[in-house]
């Protein structure tokens, strides 16, 4: 049996990083360990604020090495802005709970205007907080505006020093109860559009930054908070104008991504449960893993599992290597950010399917995850913002491929710098991409590969022929069932480059290409049942309903893999 690809505490040893990074995973992986599950469970039952956490990353300078990067990091080697090892982090954050991880997600967040900032100042004072073992806040959101952010009712009225007095409320703003510093939006009351926003840098504890409560029902603490007269000097100015505007959605870009490897963490945490659970309870004298739904609901859960890892890692690698000729990023960026985690929804909802009444019990990891796993499609622009962010790619990206050169894997101990000057957040239309047929072709051999080749290519034949008229194009509704269909194209694409790049056993990819033949059959059926599609598509959609390839001998090595998880972790009392 190969290895298990799923993070496992008691092997997990991130050799491919430098000695550093490899010594501080491994740290957090045994801070949790060892701090134990009655811990982890009764602080999250309780919501008890984790300041044991804070003070251990405070301590080993945690988020101070993964989130300074080089240029800001006085020459120490340890200090660097590196995806993939940020990616690593987030996963065990999530593996042991939404919190944790949330915690250092809105750190991420709330340095992106800084780290884009050309303020020096602000830039010594972040890195020195860090260093200091502080955590970070970004303050974008409101309570009436959502993702309008245009609309903003935080306002900066001129001061006679040059600097501002800020008045109004932010909503929903994690780390606002402790944050050293927060990235604040807003708009001068004097200026007119988008050359009045503004975002500068507050801190939490200054006495006209008013902490009003926690807007949620948790351990993690997300703030509404209220600033009266508070005093921004010119020295507190990160961006003006649409440069403001620009760095908030290039901090999402950032932040976002982190999202997939949460969603990741916690299934993998809730499926060593759920299948230890299962398999060892017994109904009328037989296994409960010895029912074929049950079998066939684990094995789904797990390859839908890996396919999440294996798109995610391969997304590292395009968010490394980017920069202002290759922006291929931000259509596997959102992909992560709305398909992984959706993804992981589902994942879980198998999972729950299988341990039914365990899975509410106080006591398991299980119970948070169901929860939690809920929230990340759901922040950071919800699911529909993001796919109809990924439309914008499709023209290019399904017939209009370019040559680029080959992009590696990217585990070195670089600093991903670009991510700060990515640059204003427009022509996304123009972006190209190289082609997705190699990737396919690669592994036209697999039989559920070659089945879902077909549905990918109807897809083009769909566009080619029939492609939305006018009203369908302005019809949100119509456009997001034909998304679901482009980002499974986009979502098989990256996880074949990756099975190359890491020789997934053969059986794993063939099962994985077998639920997503499903899913395009499933989505093609949605399509097929809205109001606005014309006969044609309708015909096209029912024609493209296909069914994967079945492998009783496959299934049952699959079943074996999902077997080995039984036991294979339980996380220290
Ligand atoms: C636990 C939690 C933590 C958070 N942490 C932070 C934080 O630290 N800092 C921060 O600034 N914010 C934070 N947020 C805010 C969060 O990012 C937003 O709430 C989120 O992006 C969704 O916005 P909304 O719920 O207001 O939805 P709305 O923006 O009100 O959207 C309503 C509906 O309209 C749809 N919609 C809106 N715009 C579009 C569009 N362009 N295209 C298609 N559909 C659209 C949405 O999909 C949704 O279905 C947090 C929220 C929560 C719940």
């Amino acid at each position: 049996m190969a290895d298990s690809p799923l993070l496992n505490p008691r092997t997990y040893d991130p050799a491919h990083f430098d000695d550093e990074t490899r010594r501080l995973l491994r740290a957090t992986v045994d801070w949790f360990e060892n701090r134990g599950k009655r811990a982890l469970i009764d602080s999250y039952n309780a919501h008890a604020w984790y300041g044991d956490f804070l003070d251990f990353a405070a301590k080993r300078g945690l988020f101070a090495a993964f989130l300074t990067p080089a240029t800001d990091g006085a020459g120490d080697p340890a200090k660097r802005w590196d995806t993939a090892r940020n990616a690593a982090l987030s996963e065990i954050l999530g593996f042991y709970g939404l919190g944790y991880w949330y915690t250092w997600q809105v750190t991420v967040l709330g340095l992106g205007p800084v780290w884009q900032s050309d303020n020096a100042a602000a830039r010594a004072r972040a890195a020195e907080l860090l260093a200091d073992g502080h955590v970070m806040a970004f303050g974008l959101s409101e309570r009436s505006h959502g993702a309008d952010i245009y609309s903003t009712d935080l306002v900066l009225t001129p001061d006679s020093t040059g600097g501002f007095r800020a008045n109004g409320g932010k909503y929903y703003i994690g780390n606002g109860n402790v944050a050293g510093l927060v990235s604040v939006f807003g708009r001068r009351a004097d200026v007119e559009g988008p050359d009045g926003y503004v975002f500068f840098a507050a801190d939490s504890r200054h006495p006209a930054y008013q902490l009003v409560r926690n807007v949620v029902n948790a351990q993690m603490y997300v703030s509404e908070f209220r600033l009266e007269d508070y005093p921004v000097r010119v020295e507190d100015v990160l961006h003006s104008g649409r440069a403001a505007f620009d760095a908030a959605l290039n901090t999402v870009n950032v932040g976002k991504f982190n999202l997939c490897t949460a969603s990741i963490g916690i299934c993998e945490h809730a499926m060593y449960e759920a299948v230890t659970h299962a398999h060892n309870r017994v109904l009328y004298g037989r296994r409960v893993t010895d029912f074929p739904h049950v079998r066939r609901e684990l094995t789904d859960a797990y390859a839908r599992l890996v396919a999440m890892k294996l798109f995610s890692d391969r997304a590292v690698d395009y968010f490394r290597s980017a920069g202002p000729d290759d922006r291929r990023y931000l259509l596997f960026n959102p992909m992560t950010k709305m398909k992984v985690t959706t993804e992981g929804e589902k994942v879980v909802d198998l999972m729950w399917d299988v341990i039914a009444a365990k899975g509410f019990e106080a006591d398991t990891y299980f119970d948070k995850a169901a929860k939690d796993i809920r929230g990340l499609p759901k922040l950071e622009g919800t699911v529909h913002v993001n796919l109809a962010l990924i439309l914008k790619f499709m023209a290019n990206y399904l017939f209009q491929p370019a040559d680029h050169p080959p992009v590696p894997t990217r585990h070195d101990a670089g600093d991903d710098e670009f991510l700060f000057r990515q640059g204003p957040a427009r022509g996304l239309g123009a972006i190209r991409f190289h082609d997705w047929r190699t990737a396919y072709d690669a592994h036209a051999e697999v039989p559920n590969v070659a089945r879902f080749r077909e549905q990918a290519d109807g897809l083009c034949a769909l566009l080619a022929a029939h492609a939305p008229d006018e009203a369908q194009q302005r019809d949100l509704d119509f456009l997001l069932a034909l998304g679901q269909l482009f980002a499974l194209v986009v979502y098989g694409h990256l996880i074949l480059e990756q099975a190359e790049l890491t020789g997934l056993d053969r059986d794993v990819l063939d099962k994985i290409f077998d639920v997503l033949v499903r899913d395009f059959s499933g989505s093609a059926t949605e399509l097929h049942g809205k109001a606005a599609t014309t006969a044609e598509q309708a015909v096209w959609a029912l024609a493209h309903v296909r069914r994967p390839i079945p492998d009783p001998a496959r299934t049952a090595r699959m079943w074996e893999r999902v077997e080995a998880l039984s036991g294979a972790y339980q996380m220290r009392p």
